[in-house]
């Protein structure tokens, strides 16, 4: 059995002292015992929390990065960004999406997620014609998250039409083109794989993308409680669209039309009505928030008071990679909400009065829901995935407990992030990587390989 002792460590039940955690060799927590001795020649750690659930990754976005921050002569919106990622996309090989895919998921490491949902829709070759291999470009996606540690759930995304009404694709999405059996095949190729480190969903890409039938016909052949996850409302021009063609807002005719339930998660939902809120919550489908991302492309500000007033569930992804840290997802989510109230301290609960542990609470059960993964929480059975802080930078020198989270979240911009875990195995020691000279070295040849294309 391999040991961890933590003098102080966020438990379920909230942050405890003199934590022994004990994991066996598989990386599956035994037991996390509070106040109890530390046995001897054990190592410790001072803070301890479980390591984040990112729930949204479309990784090859992290070489845009910076790429798309110049107006255009007409007014720049998600959908002219989209113009530039799918010109991005036409060219990029499945070695540089790994290459890519590596890097990100070391520095996701670095800032304290351990697990990633990756949202995979680029299939195709660059012709539009099938690789020999039907899960290409994913298997390269899945090699890097095992080469960097972190644990990942694989959702092939299903993706055949341009908008509502099965409008047909535009050639600069050919390489997107999946239909119903092409998913069921790419999710089969990637099954064998599956394991403690690796789940296997499907996401349909959004209701413009794929067809009800589609998604009906996928779900049928798709075991039981496997994740499910949908981009959805993430636009008002969505929203028209969607009330063009069905009468009914997106979420709406999602509901209507399918069983959403708690293997679903509603990425974005953020243009939503109080009876769709009501929906959502009530089913227990994971809201996948994405607030950086949804800052850098205007997309709006989600509903969260009145959503969490309605027991609703959340989890935090970073999507397009504009950022890679929890702590800033986590700060964009309460600060949206502050300046769109104009009042302070919105997410809370009744039991959870301190923003910074209600917001790491939530964001690990919601993501751990959406990853459909046994992660999330220090306890038995759980993954021994988690995060040391630095207990000897001045913000977090001599703290207490329950100001550890309001500091983590909201004070400075220094990543506090010393060490992490992921099933048993330290993957950053000392805030490096152990693998980052040689995932830095391809990414930065990646990069000059994609530079040479674009000029
Ligand atoms: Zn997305």
């Amino acid at each position: 059995m391999n040991r961890l002792f933590a003098h102080h460590a966020l438990l379920p039940e909230g942050w405890r002292n003199n934590v022994l955690l004990e994991w066996s060799a598989d990386g599956t927590l035994h037991a996390a015992r509070a106040e109890v001795e530390a046995p001897t020649g054990v190592q410790r750690a001072h803070y301890v929390l479980p390591g984040m659930v990112n729930l949204h990754s479309h990784s090859f976005q992290r070489a845009l990065g910076g790429m798309t921050e110049a107006a255009g002569d007409t007014p720049d919106s998600f959908w002219t960004w989209r113009d530039l990622m799918y010109r991005f996309a036409r060219q990029i090989t499945p070695e540089q999406m790994g290459a890519i895919a590596a890097q990100l998921f070391s520095e996701c490491l670095r800032h304290g997620y351990t697990s990633i949902c990756e949202f995979h829709y680029v299939h195709r070759q660059p012709d539009g014609g099938m690789y020999a291999q039907p899960a290409e470009t994913a298997q390269h996606i899945a090699d890097a998250a095992r080469l960097s540690g972190i644990g990942l759930t694989m959702l092939p995304v299903l993706y055949s039409y341009s908008g509502f009404g099965e409008a047909p694709l535009k050639p600069e999405q050919s390489r997107f083109r999946t239909d119903a059996q092409d998913i069921l095949r790419i999710i089969d190729a990637l099954s064998a794989q599956r394991g403690p480190q690796l789940e296997v969903g499907v996401a349909p890409h959004s209701l413009r993308a794929a067809s009800v039938g589609q998604i009906r016909e996928v779900l049928a052949a798709l075991p039981a409680r496997r994740p499910v996850h949908i981009h959805i409302a993430e636009q008002q021009g969505e929203v028209q669209q969607s009330l063009d063609f069905s009468r009914r807002r997106p979420v709406q005719y999602l509901y209507d039309q399918l069983p959403v339930d708690q293997r679903w998660c509603l990425v974005h939902a953020t243009h939503l009505v109080d009876g769709e809120v009501k929906q959502i919550a009530r089913s227990g489908a994971v809201a996948g928030l994405c607030p950086t991302t949804e800052a850098n492309l205007g997309d709006g500000l989600f509903p969260l008071e009145a959503f969490l007033a309605e027991g609703g569930r959340i989890g935090i992804g970073s999507d397009s990679h504009v950022s890679q840290s929890p702590v800033e997802e986590l700060r964009w989510l309460e600060y949206g909400q502050r300046l769109a109230h104009q009042r302070r301290n919105i997410a809370v609960s009744r039991s959870q009065r301190r923003v910074g542990d209600f917001l790491w609470q939530a964001a690990l059960q919601g993501g751990a829901q959406a990853a459909g993964r046994p992660v999330g929480a220090l306890e038995a059975g759980k993954r021994a995935d988690l995060l040391v802080l630095d207990e000897q930078h001045p913000n977090l020198d001599g703290l207490r407990t329950d100001d550890l989270l309001g500091t983590l979240i909201f004070n400075g911009n220094d990543n506090l992030v010393k060490d992490v875990m992921v099933g048993g195995h330290w993957v950053v020691r000392n805030r490096e990587h152990v693998a980052q000279p040689a995932i830095a070295a391809r990414f930065r040849q990646t990069l000059a390989e994609l530079r040479e294309l674009r000029s």
